[in-house]
């Protein structure tokens, strides 16, 4: 929630966060069934059917959960509708009300040089948006995640979060707009090439800041040290190349019930965090087939692999806002005193025309971020071999994911595989990899070939 304020600062962050959300969860009055058990069908035996123990794991949902996250998820794609609506009609506001050039005015009068202007500028925009949609936040990542059983904060902490995040939108969206309109104002032709390296560059900056300067003013990081769960996590590690000394956990509970894990960072900041509702609810199975998850995000450089998409879509983004600004100012440029790209009062009109560009592709971004996420998958799936867990995983997840979508509803609004596709593709592996589980009566719940190095590791 915190990151989704950050992202509506700057446009480079904007899809910044989404790069790095991952496996995640929920508990609270909203928690989906424990699977503790492995049911029935699932159980490794010579008639094992891999879509009979995928309906099998989703019976184990009762019907009330499946209508409460169905609910849930199905709010979030009208919310897309109504943020974008909203956003536009704040943005207008500011243009018609010519509130934008009053503030740019009110700037220039405060100082003479052009990016202390720029910065004086953005701290009034921002606070003033930060204000006027402060309605639809409460609403959003309040009241409606409270009212799922979602979120643990009562009202002060939670606005104090808010707080913090619009500080962090001051900095960083301040220092991002100086760059960004330094290059329009001495490149008028070409800005639209310019804006887009710096902004890409601003992402990566921070991408690598995010993990250590930026987390920790919302919540506490710490490196995991509970050997139980620590030492199959690093075990696990260790066979896919990855430093050991990388994982870390994050208080999440302090906002949400969700469970989760992340890769997050670039470079010598890059490491893999679980969060303490995982640790506190997941079964060892579960945990371990989640790492195995989060380890293919990390071993197949999906982090890179992520930034490069942004490059490409920034640089379509940057090459449409050129075209659409130029459009737009000609006709009404005069009548909301703006004097051209260069002026700061342009920003509402360039926020709205971002907001317009970023809901067009939806659908194409989640599909760049679930391709990747069914990648992770597949490969914690050979890894971890912990088919069963990562069941139990998807099922968790379904407290705030719809667990059965059908396939355009998956295509345009997810981005992570559904929850039935997750658990059929476990289930297929299982399958397909039966002698793993088939020992003499061994329980079902744990491979027991884990320890041999073959399988799954070419
Ligand atoms: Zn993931």
């Amino acid at each position: 929630m915190i990151l989704r304020t950050l992202a509506a600062a700057t446009i480079g962050l904007l899809l910044l966060f989404s790069t790095v959300s991952a496996l995640a969860q929920p508990p609270g009055p909203n928690e989906m069934p424990s699977v503790v058990q492995v049911p029935e069908a699932a159980r490794a035996t010579a008639n094992f059917d891999a879509v009979a123990a995928t309906n099998a794991y989703l019976a184990q949902i009762p019907p009330e959960k499946t209508a409460r996250s169905d609910a849930y998820f199905e709010g979030g794609y009208w919310l897309i509708l109504w943020e974008f609506l909203y956003g536009a009609v704040v943005a207008l506001l500011l243009l018609n009300l010519r509130w934008s050039a009053k503030m740019r005015n009110l700037a220039e009068r405060l100082s003479r040089f052009k990016p202390l202007q720029t910065f004086v500028y953005w701290v009034q925009y921002l606070i003033l948006v930060t204000v006027l949609t402060f309605p639809l936040t409460v609403y959003e990542d309040y009241l409606r995640e409270h009212k799922y059983g979602l979120a643990t904060q009562t009202f002060g902490p939670w606005m104090w979060d808010q707080i913090k995040g619009l500080g962090v939108g001051l900095v960083l969206g301040g220092l991002l707009a100086m760059l960004l309109f330094g290059v329009v104002r001495r490149l008028q032709r070409t800005w639209w090439i310019w804006g887009a390296v710096v902004a890409f560059v601003f992402t990566i900056f921070v991408v690598l800041i995010a993990p250590v300067y930026i987390v920790p003013i919302f919540n506490k990081v710490t490196r995991l040290n509970d050997p139980k769960v620590v030492a199959p996590i690093l075990r696990l590690a260790r066979q896919n190349g990855i430093p050991a000394k990388d994982v870390y956990q994050i208080d999440a509970s302090r906002q949400t019930t969700r469970m989760s894990a992340n890769v997050s960072g670039f470079a010598n900041t890059m490491r893999i965090t679980l969060n303490d509702n995982l640790l506190r609810r997941g079964s060892p199975e579960e945990i371990q087939a989640v790492m195995g998850h989060e380890m293919g995000h990390y071993v197949l450089n999906h982090v890179y692999k992520f930034l490069m998409f942004q490059l490409i879509v920034t640089v379509i983004a940057f090459a449409y806002l050129r075209w659409s600004l130029d459009w737009t100012l000609k006709r009404w440029g005069e009548k909301w005193e703006i004097r051209g790209v260069g002026d700061t009062a342009v920003l509402p009109l360039v926020f709205l025309a971002a907001s317009v560009f970023f809901f067009v592709i939806t659908p194409i971004a989640n599909t760049a971020i679930r391709v990747q996420e069914y990648e992770a998958d597949m490969y914690g799936l050979n890894t971890a071999r912990q088919p069963d867990g990562f069941a139990q995983s998807a099922i968790h997840l379904g407290e705030y994911r719809k667990m059965n979508p059908g396939p355009v509803e998956e295509w345009i609004f997810f981005d992570h595989p559904s929850g039935r596709n997750r658990i059929y593709a476990a289930m297929r592996w299982k399958a397909e990899n039966l002698q793993l589980f088939t020992a003499p009566s061994g329980p079902a719940t744990t491979p027991v070939a884990m320890q041999s190095a073959d399988a799954g590791k070419q």
